[in-house]
């Protein structure tokens, strides 16, 4: 798998990189550079309100202009910036940027809700809150125009100083989804305990729904879980049309995936959403039985 994926030339991160290698410490160089130099883009994938169609948020998705390797994609570097802990730096830019298209979006008379993706790292920063605070105050930006999209995972991994973070961010009104949901390891004991929002449905169901029985299935008693906890639910990974009927037929709440819009450049999002015309439902009702 390395040496396949070496040959194409564009691999920056791999499992097999050694924390204090050569390779390692050159890369964690250059992401500081990315940084200096402006090199990191943000992208924004729109959330669309699957009853009224209308684009209630963006889920904000950072990639890296490389100068030589074009644009990174983050799964090429995200793993190694957790392990290093260069996440923070990286969550912080991240914020920051949704923080002030946030305030973009309102100058333009858009309510948008932005989400962010976190880690374990950051959740282990009782800073956290305290710092995300100093980024939307000066700005006006309210803390619900935020949401915080956390895994089972980062979550489980010190549940109860995750649990704390969580708390705190709750109380001062950041919204918290849990990301991926169905692929970790967290206990419906924890889910119940923990102060989020939201539930995401990981892609892998949702993209699968329409040909697996199981599937559908779990993405059916996903909504039906969030819904009796009093949460929002929201599929990604929505490609096609009847996706989009069945989930809005199943009560789904929101929806993200490449049948709305993939990620774009956030210069180009507030256009976008300008533009955007959800699917007749009758009309869509119709076709996509004959799909
Ligand atoms: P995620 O948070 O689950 O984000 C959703 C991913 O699914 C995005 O990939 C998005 O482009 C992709 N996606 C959305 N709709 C569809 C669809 O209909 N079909 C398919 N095939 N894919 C779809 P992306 O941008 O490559 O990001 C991958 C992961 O990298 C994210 O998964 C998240 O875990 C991580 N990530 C991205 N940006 C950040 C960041 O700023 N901070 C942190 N900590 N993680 C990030
Ligand atoms: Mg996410
Ligand atoms: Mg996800
Ligand atoms: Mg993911």
């Amino acid at each position: 798998y390395a040496a396949k994926t070496r040959q194409c030339g564009s691999l920056i991160y791999h499992p097999q990189l050694d924390a204090g290698s050569q390779e390692s410490l050159s890369l964690l160089s250059e992401l500081r550079r990315a940084v200096e130099n402006d090199e990191l883009r943000l992208y924004l994938q729109p959330k669309v309100d699957l009853h009224q169609g209308r684009v209630v948020g963006a889920e904000a998705l950072v990639r890296w202009q490389h100068p030589t390797r074009g644009l990174v994609p983050p799964m090429q570097f995200i793993p190694f910036a957790e392990q290093t802990g260069f996440i923070r730096m990286l969550s912080a830019w991240v914020l920051a940027g949704a923080a002030k298209f946030s305030r973009e979006a309102m100058d333009a008379g858009l309510s948008l809700r932005l989400s962010v993706n976190l880690s374990t790292r950051d959740l282990m920063d009782q800073d956290l809150p305290a710092k995300i605070e100093a980024l939307i105050t000066p700005l006006q930006v309210p803390p619900a125009s935020l949401c915080l999209e956390i895994t089972e995972s980062a979550i489980m991994d010190d549940p109860e100083r995750a649990l704390s973070t969580l708390e705190h961010l709750h109380a001062m009104g950041f919204k918290l989804s849990i990301d991926d949901f169905g692929t970790g390891y967290s206990s419906l004991a924890y889910l119940k305990r923990l102060p989020v929002d939201e539930l995401k449905i990981d892609k892998s169901f949702v993209m699968a729904m329409e040909r697996d029985l199981d599937d559908a299935r779990i993405v059916r008693s996903t909504i039906e879980l969030a819904h009796n906890l009093g949460l929002s639910v929201v599929a990604e990974g929505l490609e096609t049309l009847k996706a989009w009927v069945i989930l809005g037929k199943l009560g789904c709440d929101q929806g993200q995936g490449y049948y709305i819009c993939k990620p774009m450049p956030q210069d180009q999002f507030i256009a976008w959403a300008s533009s955007w015309q959800p699917p007749d439902p009758e009309a869509a009702t119709a076709e996509s039985m004959m799909a």
